[in-house]
């Protein structure tokens, strides 16, 4: 019998999967994408654990939108620097915008999807339903698209009902 036969495996790997994607989050993605037109808006997913969200559910949701500094963009390119992507444990992946409309990612763009789980293309003329999402691969994956409201990480929300216990 093996020495080592039963070591417990943490499943390291479930809670990190990616369930979907907040409507805020992605409405920012939207209004940045439109905002750069006729040039390629690019920026990066970071994502929060979907228990903290309130969500019964194991995962990881997209939350934030960051716009990739020092990302310059043209009307065909904009051009992904693998190395934009901090090492943040946060951090899930890449959206970028296709002016053109095309809903697919370029060579280019494959070239660069193995860093990060999830990558989004949101397309021209930037309706809701102009968007497609796809793993390390390219494969095009489903995305829910969560209504869920995202606590600041950094400061509580206080209502008046709070306060008013606070004070009793
Ligand atoms: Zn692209």
């Amino acid at each position: 019998m093996g020495l080592f036969g039963s070591i417990w495996k943490p499943k390291l790997f479930r809670r990190s999967e990616i369930i979907g994607i907040a409507d805020d989050a992605l409405q920012l993605a939207f209004e940045a994408s439109e905002d750069a037109h006729p040039n390629e808006y690019m920026g990066q997913l970071r994502g929060q654990d979907a228990r903290k969200l309130g969500l019964d559910r194991e995962g990881t949701v997209i939350t934030d939108v960051l716009l990739a500094p020092g990302t310059k963009t043209t009307p065909t390119s904009a051009e992904f620097k693998p190395t934009y992507l901090p090492n943040d444990l946060n951090s899930v992946g890449s959206v970028h915008s296709h002016p053109n409309g095309v809903l697919r990612p370029s060579d280019a763009d494959l070239a660069t999807f193995t860093k990060g789980k999830v990558h989004i293309i949101v397309g021209a003329p930037y309706r809701r339903t102009d968007w497609r999402a796809f793993d390390r691969n390219g494969s095009p994956i489903d995305l829910d698209v969560l209504a869920v409201d995202v606590p600041d990480e950094q400061f509580f929300d206080f209502t008046q009902a709070d306060i008013d216990r606070e004070l009793r």
